[in-house]
């Protein structure tokens, strides 16, 4: 690396350093933030001699980069943004904190998606799926589907993993010359994890017709774009592999989702060499991501805390809760987006039949969509109250961002 480089990746580990110290979270901004300032071509020589994986989307990359980041240690060490600081100076602070590494699997914000792959030159990137987000800041689905396809033309030679269950990535992935000509291009690698969600892609990206759906198919009524044949496919508790392999899955981590998650790991890591055999016992270790999906058990309750953050994130944490007492926590603060409206595009039905308790700072705004959707709650100030409030047995916690925080915090305290 150039003097400079050095210089700034040093600084910026201090500063991180300094900045846990403090106590101030686990400092990757900062850090990433001021070894830039020094060096703004940083992130580039951090990159440079490591083969590296970017995983981006809506949802699911934090808990995909980590079972990324394990199928891939297969081979060697790894860097990882593990903490879920997934924009450039995440990525920064990460690299320069790792040292030397042969690999590294990298989170990226969708938004970010073009930069990141500029600067880091990946053998790999992994789209997962696009949907509605932060109602008051992000993009609109179609324009973030724009930007992506527009950042693969310019690097036709990274490898490809994406989701063949979303038109909108299927779109992003596939080069235009390529789809005129119906043909497949060779350089991606299409898995099936499922999609729940539907409401972000009734529309052609391409042409602007309806797009229809039966069982796992989908298809545009107006052009040629339709789902491609995947090569990873989640089957029962297993994935299938390009050679028609099933293996078994076994993941501490619940839900479909998270198959399809581990699909993903596998294909990007066999992007790389890995086989799937090597790889899979790995993804078992995976027990939660940056407190996610963790189990704490607090005066006699088991309590599950799941993040949810828009739609279709809530979708599939409906599918991995369990049929027991569920809290909700909504909070609209600057990480959260201040716009809760998207609440009304939730199907909060499946939540009907248990016991339902709602909480914080916009608690009412889910009271108000709860009692349209006809579902029973009662409203409680603290989680301390929530656990007082159910039976001894598992409590499920459903939070966005912000709010599942705030529940980390408190059960740390205790805990
Ligand atoms: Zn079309």
């Amino acid at each position: 690396m150039p003097l400079r480089a050095k210089v700034a990746s040093s600084v910026s580990r201090t500063a991180a350093a300094l900045s846990r110290a403090a106590g101030r979270g686990d400092g990757s901004v900062i850090g990433g933030w001021i070894g830039l300032k020094i060096d703004p071509d940083l992130l580039a020589h951090l990159a440079a001699g490591r083969a590296i994986a970017l995983v981006s989307g809506t949802n699911g990359k934090t808990t995909t980069t980590r079972l990324t980041a394990a199928a891939v240690g297969v081979l060697g060490r790894v860097a990882t943004n593990s903490f879920g600081a997934n924009m450039p100076t995440g990525h920064t602070s990460a690299l320069a904190k790792a040292g030397t590494t042969p690999y590294a699997v990298l989170e990226v914000d969708e938004h970010y998606l073009a930069q990141v792959l500029e600067a880091t030159e990946p053998h790999v990137v992994a789209l997962l799926n696009l949907s509605r987000d932060q109602l008051d800041r992000a993009k609109e689905v179609a324009m973030m589907a724009q930007l992506w396809r527009a950042a693969l033309v310019r690097h036709p030679s990274v490898r490809v993993v994406a989701n063949a269950d979303d038109p909108m990535v299927v779109w992003a992935a596939t080069p235009p010359a390529l789809r005129s000509n119906q043909v497949e291009p060779p350089a991606v690698t299409w898995f099936s994890a499922g999609q729940r969600w539907h409401d972000d892609s009734w529309v052609c990206p391409e042409c602007g017709s309806p797009i229809e759906r039966m069982s796992d198919q989908w298809w545009c009524t107006g052009c040629p774009l339709r789902r491609p044949e995947p090569q990873w496919v989640v089957e029962d508790d297993g994935v299938v592999d390009p050679a028609g392999d099933w293996h078994k899955v076994v993941l501490q981590l619940p839900g479909r989702v998270n198959l399809g998650n581990a699909a993903t790991a596998l294909a990007v890591a066999a992007e790389f060499g890995v086989r799937p055999t090597d790889a899979v016992s790995r993804l078992g270790g995976v027990a939660s991501v940056a407190g996610r999906y963790a189990q704490v058990v607090r005066d006699g309750r088991t309590v599950r805390l799941l993040l949810a953050k828009n739609p279709a994130s809530w979708l599939e944490a409906f599918d991995m809760a369990d049929m027991a007492p569920t809290l909700l926590s909504i909070n609209a603060r600057d990480p959260d987006g201040l716009d809760t409206s998207w609440l009304f595009d939730v199907d909060f039905a499946p939540l009907r039949g248990r016991q339902v308790l709602i909480t914080g700072d916009r608690a009412y705004d889910l009271a108000v969509r709860l009692d349209v959707n006809g579902v029973p709650f009662q409203h409680v100030r603290t989680f301390a109250d929530a656990v007082a409030n159910v039976p001894p047995g598992r409590l499920e916690v459903i939070a966005n961002y912000t709010a599942f925080q705030d529940i980390r915090a408190e059960l740390d305290r205790v805990n």
